[in-house]
């Protein structure tokens, strides 16, 4: 067994294997850990700490920590421009800012959203007893499918939400023709979009807003954080309103509101993070062009791709497993790369639709997604981001590259191991 030194982004060291011989020394049936410490799908990009802890000792200094201070001021011109809309304003996190702009655009009784994203999406509907009505995506977007968000209007719907999974844009035309003609608002969930483009425009300035989320997972974080971002004048004032208690002034409250502001720091974090976006793009870039590389020739594994012609943020590594040309199931998958300490994760399984509460609500919600169901058994998500090398991506692959050659013995081998484990289990409960 080979091993070799790799030095992080954070420079710290540690080794790894850097090929498996044989199948049987996968960490699974007990080798060791092809990672010495854990390679995660969303670890926090960090640009210039001294450069923060300027920011943050400035904000200490100054004692201005929150209520609209000049950070947040800054970083929501900076996105605003970035973006190319006229209104940027900057929250806590995205789902707050997601529940804020559905109430502000006033939506009420039935919305239509996929089932295949985030829970918060449906939640943000939830929370205010708004019902989400889950609607099937398109197998080659993974976006709504827009013929498919037709069926789904009824005399109580008053909106679309739609989700740029991934960071590719929805069909934007065709939701804005529906919602135009149908007399609907239409948002989107921009969570994963930003420094993604459609047609050549930055996504944020499409619909009648669009949601961001800086959360530490995202490529862009404020550690914890959102915006919404609208060239809707009168729309951006409610937001305003709506996001510091309805305060108009001093003492003077016009509206209802709730406590959506983002803090100083966060602020700070997402600027020095705006200053280091490009190197962040460019790494998630060289690390997806890897994946590419080392996925290409592997059966039964295709990586999604982004438009050339596009801006992509690169930040989703998004594999579709097929089980019938791997020879192994997006599960077994996780389940061996977990084993190695690549903790991989199966983003959005298995779907809003069968989670609490619209499990209950909806418990045969399943028959109307077929997409979704197939995309939410196949869909497997692999470590990306400044903390990820391509050194360390040739294990992931090494990784892949023995489990799926060895196919037929592995999941003879892992068959038994379940068998052993179920044994094992049932003779403890027996003598307890
Ligand atoms: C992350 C995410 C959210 C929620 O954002 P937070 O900032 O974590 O509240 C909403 N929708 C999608 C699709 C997400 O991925």
């Amino acid at each position: 067994m080979t091993r070799i030194s790799v030095r992080r982004f954070d420079s710290t060291t540690f080794s790894i294997k850097r090929s498996f011989k044989e199948w049987r020394e996968l960490a699974i049936f007990g080798g060791r850990p092809a990672m010495a410490e854990a390679l995660h799908v969303g670890r926090p990009n960090v640009g210039n700490r001294a450069r923060f802890l300027q920011l943050a000792d400035r904000i200490l200094e100054t004692r201005f920590l929150t209520n609209n201070g000049p950070m947040v001021s800054e970083f929501e011109e900076r996105i605003a421009s970035y973006v190319g809309v006229r209104h940027c304003i900057a929250m806590c996190n995205g789902t707050v800012a997601l529940e804020i702009a559905i109430r502000a655009a006033g939506l009420t009784g039935e919305v239509i959203v996929p089932a295949f994203t985030f829970v918060a999406t449906a939640h943000a509907l939830q929370w205010q007893e708004i019902t989400p009505v889950f609607c099937d995506i398109d197998p080659r977007t993974h976006n709504l499918d827009p013929r498919h968000v037709e069926r789904l209007i009824t005399p109580k719907t008053t909106g679309i939400v739609g989700v740029h999974l991934w960071g590719r844009s929805c069909d934007t035309e065709a939701l804005e023709e529906i919602a135009k003609r149908r007399g609907l608002k239409l948002i989107f969930d921009a969570a994963h979009a930003f420094g993604c483009s459609n047609s050549g425009q930055m996504i944020g300035r499409f619909g009648l807003a669009e949601v961001f989320s800086f959360h530490a997972t995202k490529i862009l974080n404020t550690f914890e954080g959102g915006a919404v971002l609208t060239n809707d004048d009168q729309l951006a004032e409610t937001i305003r309103l709506m996001k510091n208690f309805g305060f108009a002034g001093f003492d003077n409250v016009v509206h209802v509101g709730t406590n959506g502001k983002m803090s100083e720091v966060n602020a700070a974090m997402g600027l020095i993070n705006l200053d280091s976006f490009d190197d962040f793009v460019a790494a998630s870039r060289r690390n997806y062009d890897a994946y590419r590389q080392r996925l290409e020739t592997l059966p039964g594994m295709s990586l999604l791709k982004y438009d050339e012609g596009e801006n992509s943020n690169y930040h989703y590594i998004v594999v579709e497993v097929d089980q019938s040309k791997a020879g192994l199931g997006r599960d077994e998958l996780v389940e061996i790369l977990q084993a190695e300490n690549v903790l991989a994760r199966r983003y959005f399984y298995p779907g809003c639709h069968r989670m609490e509460p619209y499990r209950s609500y909806y418990p045969n919600a399943g028959v109307l997604l077929p997409e979704t169901e197939k995309l939410a058994q196949r869909v497997l998500l692999l470590p990306n981001g400044t903390s990820v090398s391509p050194k360390q991506i040739d294990v992931v692959c090494s990784i892949l590259n023995t489990a799926i050659r060895n196919a037929p013995s592995l999941r003879r081998a892992l068959a038994a191991r379940r068998k052993n484990r179920a044994k094992a289990s049932a003779v403890e409960a027996v003598s307890q």
